[in-house]
């Protein structure tokens, strides 16, 4: 071989493997790696079992901390840092409640957070049932005088988050029945379960002015119950709901794949660190974080920096708009963000921003996301998760690889959401739509802000 053809050679060879733009044979060896790889299922049995519950402002949350920066370090990620905020935070003290008549009995219960505590000694009070929400808003202003308020709506199981959005509204009616002249109030647990366990989770803030009210959310069956004895005469329950706030710091734990070109800007992706008390948090979202986190490993030489934010403080709120304060300035240097936050199981369809679809560089993801079974949906994405909300709101385009949730909402905030009930499988399907998406996404030269209205 002559040395002018050696030359010729290898300049073919550097124009066939560094291609200028996104390379599906990359994306599909990324893809099939994810789907023999554990990665994964090992990152959320290490954090629910050596970490286990993490509510932001609590000692576990600070383990959390840690154990985020060791796993960055261990998976050989760059730029490891800690970004810390100030955190006005809810913790739970001691709880119980029981019905004293017409029939003394336990009540499954767990206070919401950001509820207000009870007196100290708890209180007591009949228990006035609405069998929705709606029920609630239409009732005389002073129907609900010294009554403590239950509203038990039951929630639509989906496949996609409508049944929860649709619920959820009942989880922080504490509102609306202290509007209603409550002393306290219960929700039946937003749950597709028929089991005792209460789901936890966090309702909307008091505002200045309104008469904060302690409230709790109980297991289906306790609300079924109490709504069966109330058909009949007064049913009396006792409740001690302790808790406090305390001003401290919470973080979003940040590592990096860094990209070949700086110009190209970054993909901001995660799951949450932190997580509801009950259970350990597996799903939701230590499921997040490890999708993320394995997938990012798999994307080969990205063009765009991968940035892994392990957000910390999603549960009752302030990492995101901790985020977009901390990086107001720079948000032009995000390509495109999205949060794994809705379990472990399958990924049916990816979202993308307007006309993502139609860029030459994203066409094919189609056909490489076709074997895993995930749908490329015509429906523009709009949400790519909380902690993504605040800078998405300030304009930073938004991706969403939507999981099917439809046992999502059994165990969500529950005693339930251990490792048992995360499904390896589908937990690689997972990986595999993430992986295959981030790396055709760091590599393409699609401005994703184009289609944004
Ligand atoms: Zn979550």
């Amino acid at each position: 071989m002559t040395p002018h053809r050696i030359f010729a050679t290898g300049l073919l060879l550097a124009a066939f493997t560094l291609p200028a733009f996104a390379d599906p044979a990359a994306a599909i060896r990324a893809r099939d790696r994810a789907l023999a790889d554990d990665t994964a299922w090992n990152i959320v049995q290490s954090l629910t079992s050596e970490i286990g519950p993490r509510p932001a402002g609590s000692d576990a949350a600070a383990r959390a901390r840690d154990w985020g920066l060791a796993e960055f370090k261990a998976m050989g990620f760059s730029n490891i840092h800690l970004e810390p905020f100030a955190k006005h935070a809810w913790l739970r003290g001691a709880e119980s409640g029981e019905i004293l008549t017409p029939y003394p009995h336990k009540l499954a219960l767990i206070g919401l957070g950001l509820s207000v505590p009870t007196p100290s000694g708890g209180m007591t009070g009949e228990v006035l049932v609405f069998p929705s929400l709606a029920d609630l808003q239409n009732a005389p202003a002073d129907c609900c005088t010294g009554k403590i308020v239950l509203v038990n709506q039951p929630m639509t199981r989906t496949q996609d988050i409508t049944g929860y959005g649709t619920a959820v509204a009942a989880r922080s009616a504490a509102h609306e029945a202290a509007k209603h002249g409550a002393i306290a109030y219960l929700v039946r647990s937003i749950s597709t379960a028929s089991n005792r366990s209460p789901h936890a989770g966090a309702m909307q803030p008091w505002a200045p002015g309104e008469k904060p009210i302690p409230a709790a959310a109980i297991g289906v069956p306790d609300a079924d119950a109490i709504a069966y004895l109330a058909k009949s005469g007064p049913v009396r329950v006792h409740l001690n709901l302790q808790s406090r706030f305390v001003d401290t710091t919470a973080w979003n734990v940040v590592g990096e794949i860094p990209g070949s070109d700086p110009g190209a800007g970054a993909i901001v992706i995660g799951g949450h660190l932190d997580s509801w008390d009950p259970g350990t948090g597996a799903i939701d979202d230590a499921a997040g974080i490890a999708i993320t986190l394995a997938a990012a490993r798999l994307v080969e030489h990205p063009k765009r920096t991968i940035r892994v934010v392990m957000w910390g403080s999603e549960e009752t709120g302030g990492s995101g708009a901790a985020y977009l304060e901390a990086h107001k300035n720079e948000l032009s240097s995000i390509a495109i963000a999205g949060e794994s936050d809705l379990g472990a199981d399958r990924v049916f369809s990816l979202q993308l921003p307007a006309g993502a679809w139609d860029n030459d560089d994203i066409k094919p993801l189609r056909a490489i996301l076709a074997p895993l079974k995930v749908i490329p949906s015509t429906v523009p994405a709009e949400d790519g998760g909380s902690d993504v909300e605040n800078i998405h709101a300030a304009g930073v385009p938004v991706l969403a690889l939507n999981q099917d949730a439809s046992r999502y909402f059994d165990y969500h905030h529950s005693a339930d959401d251990t490792l048992a009930v995360v499904d390896p499988a589908q937990l690689r399907q997972n990986v595999a739509a993430w992986a295959a998406t981030l790396d055709m996404l760091a590599d393409s030269a699609a401005d994703f802000r184009k289609g944004m209205k």
